[in-house]
């Protein structure tokens, strides 16, 4: 059987979109990978306590780097740079680390040539062992760059521990919002969850987040979290699901419990009941997991 990819993703931070992942992984019977894809917060960890068993660096894209030794501090690195990322600061070509996205172009205008590229460690790469399965995660540096690429990697090596383990799903834990590291925890997966919640701004975020799978062609259903937070606003999701085609793939109320259980550092699979296991499986059969 190949591997199936399933993407849990939001329109915004703070739906319970983690929990679900891990939740799901619970009761998905499948030899399964799991990745947290959301390298800006990554919080899959805290409820599958990973014992780590691989760590590597992530580098990213080169950035440029002026020897100063060799600089005339003529400033025609400064005048070309589209990102105003190199200044002659004290009669030296100066690089802002931050804003250089890499493009070479003060490499090709230099007279002295005494621009190169490096590397610098953005991050880690990292994979785990957990009760329900290998764990790839990654960790960004303060300030890193790169999260597109970041997530690309990650779903790599996650692909590749599946195909080498014989696991059949993976389930990714993905960014909130629509930004790069979304598309790029979206792109080629088979599924897409789209974690909602009826709050004021769930609507708007519902569509972005449709609208994104739409575009990236990668067929998508709705898990309202906490339905029962707003039973009025929970109705409009589900009238706006059924006006829009969209699936609704089920409902998971809010209870203490899950936020105790959550709390504690343990997955909520017995305080969400029924819901989770119902949830589980319309998500197989919608996505067509199985075939
Ligand atoms: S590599 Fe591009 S962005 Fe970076 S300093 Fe040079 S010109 Fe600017
Ligand atoms: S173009 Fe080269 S020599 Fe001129 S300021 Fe920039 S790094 Fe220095």
């Amino acid at each position: 059987m190949s591997i199936r990819e399933v993407v849990l993703i939001s329109g915004k931070g703070g739906t319970g979109k983690t929990t679900l992942t891990a939740s799901l992984a619970a009761v998905a019977e499948e030899r399964k990978i799991l990745a947290d894809a959301d390298v800006d917060a990554p919080n899959l960890a805290l409820l599958l306590h990973p014992a780590e068993t691989h760590r590597e660096p992530f580098s990213g894209m080169s950035i440029a780097d002026a020897d100063r030794e060799r600089c005339s501090g003529c400033g025609i690195c400064e005048s070309a740079c589209r990102y105003d990322a190199i200044h002659v600061r004290d009669g030296k070509a100066v690089v802002d680390e931050g804003f250089c996205e890499g493009c070479r172009v003060c490499l090709f205008v230099c007279p002295e040539q005494c621009i190169s590229q490096k590397k610098i460690e953005r991050g880690t790469i990292r994979r785990g062992e957990t009760a329900l399965g290998p764990l790839w995660h990654a960790r960004l540096n303060p300030g890193g760059e790169n999260t597109g690429l970041m997530v690309a990697l990650l779903r790599k090596e996650a692909r590749k521990e599946a195909k080498r383990i014989g696991a059949t799903l993976i389930i990714t834990d993905g960014p909130p919002g629509i930004g790069c590291p979304v598309t790029s925890s979206v792109t080629g997966a088979d599924f897409a969850v789209i974690v909602s919640e009826p709050s004021r701004s769930a609507l708007s975020d519902l569509r972005r987040a449709a609208e994104l799978c739409g575009i990236l062609a990668v067929p998508f259903g709705i898990v309202i979290n906490r339905w029962n937070l707003s039973e009025e606003l929970t109705e409009t999701l589900k009238k706006t699901c059924g006006e829009q085609g969209w699936p609704l793939l089920g409902t998971v109320p809010f209870d203490e419990r899950i936020a105790e259980a959550v709390g504690a550092g343990r997955i909520p699979v017995p305080e969400m009941g029924d819901a989770l296991p119902a949830l589980w499986g319309s998500i197989r059969k919608t996505g067509r997991l199985g075939q």
